[in-house]
């Protein structure tokens, strides 16, 4: 069996010790005779599968019983659409555009102006930086009083990262999806943290909602039920069917990081890991990253070939030597590099020795 370095953005790279035990438990699963993706989401044995989860998600991120968590689907896109329907209540929504996905969130919430929800303001527009920084919090315009405020700590496909969490007096709502779980937060500075769990957690088809139990009453008559929050909240995330197998691996990757010893020790292999790649960027001309050094992401890091014409040759023999997806995002093209938590040191050493080696081939 070969394993290959997977950088892919997402749906990404899962622990290797996760699959294994995915799969040695897969056909009969604590002895019931059949896999946990075949019971009902409403028996015992899963209600134990889905409580552990949240038990051990609560361990790792220090979330207090004040958070409700839910383990909802739709991914963070339905989550754009969900927020403020939600936490609208017709008042003022604030939204920092980063990036794409702060972009789109904001463009979400517009659409929701024509039905009488509320208002949506764009505080700044890191667009006319082309996202390779972060607008200087002093020129925000910022709305007193407002419903909450949105933004994206890590924008996934331009590599840029607030690791500071804004200093604003309404409920921060935090689009996590990839970055979730890479280093310590602290939850209690968040209204709302939402993230799919295919970046940083597990497969595709779960997503997560921490949200501030006093946040829970104020959705929208016109919010449909499955996205109401506190709908979800009071039935356990289980109003309808929820992705049990997704919810079953995640839970599986949370065991795991504790094992890792906590986001703590995780966070510290991650800023290793961020080093090594922006050095093997940094220490060539053959190679460049274009966001200021104070926000670069530690889990996407996107470069260019000052070259581009090598472009196609740089994917062909990365992936020839065992280093897959490195292809940019179409936004932004070059490469990135998605290093997530499954993705090892070693396999960031590995990427970062063949691009020495591909640079004295043909720099
Ligand atoms: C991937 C991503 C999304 C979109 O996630 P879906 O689950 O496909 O809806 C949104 N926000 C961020 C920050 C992401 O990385």
């Amino acid at each position: 069996m070969t394993r290959f370095a997977n950088f892919c953005a997402g749906p990404a790279s899962m622990p290797t010790a996760v699959l294994e035990r995915a799969q040695a438990e897969m056909l009969d699963w604590q002895g019931l005779g059949t896999s946990v993706m075949e019971i009902s989401h409403r028996s015992t044995d899963y209600i134990e599968v889905a409580q552990k989860a949240e038990a051990n998600l609560r361990k790792l991120m220090g979330i207090s019983d004040e958070y409700a968590v839910l383990f909802l689907q739709g991914g963070a896109t339905l989550q754009f659409s969900a927020i403020p329907l939600n936490l609208m209540n017709g008042g003022v929504a604030d939204y920092l555009e980063t990036g794409t996905w702060s972009n789109k969130a904001y463009k979400e919430a517009k659409r929701y102006e024509a039905l009488g929800l509320g208002q949506v303001n764009l505080v700044a527009a890191g667009s006319q930086t082309q996202f390779s920084d972060i607008p200087d919090p002093s020129t925000w315009q910022l709305t007193k009083g407002a419903s909450y405020f949105h933004y994206c700590p890590n924008e996934t496909i331009h590599g840029v990262q607030m690791f500071d969490v804004p200093k604003v007096d309404t409920p921060i709502v935090a689009d996590m999806s990839s970055c979730i779980l890479s280093e310590p937060i602290s939850v209690d500075k968040f209204g709302l943290i939402y993230a799919g769990a295919q970046k940083n957690i597990g497969p595709a088809g779960l997503t997560l909602v921490i949200i501030r139990k006093d946040l829970l009453e104020q959705a929208s008559e016109w919010c449909p039920m499955v996205m109401n929050y506190n709908n979800q909240h009071t039935n356990d995330s289980m109003l309808n069917t929820p992705s049990t197998y997704a919810w079953y691996l995640s839970g599986l990757v949370f065991e795991w990081l504790l094992e890792q010893g906590g986001v703590e020790a995780i966070a510290k292999v991650n800023h290793t890991k961020a080093k090594t790649l922006y050095a093997a960027i940094d220490g060539s001309d053959f190679y460049h990253n274009t966001v200021n050094p104070n926000h670069r992401s530690i889990m996407n890091v996107p470069f260019h070939l000052a070259d581009n014409s090598l472009d196609k040759r740089f994917l062909e023999e990365s992936k020839k030597a065992g280093l897959l997806n490195l292809k940019g995002h179409r936004a932004v093209g070059g490469m990135r590099a998605s290093i997530y938590n499954a993705i090892t040191l070693e396999q960031v050493q590995a990427l970062a020795a063949f691009m020495a080696e591909f640079e004295r081939r043909y720099g």
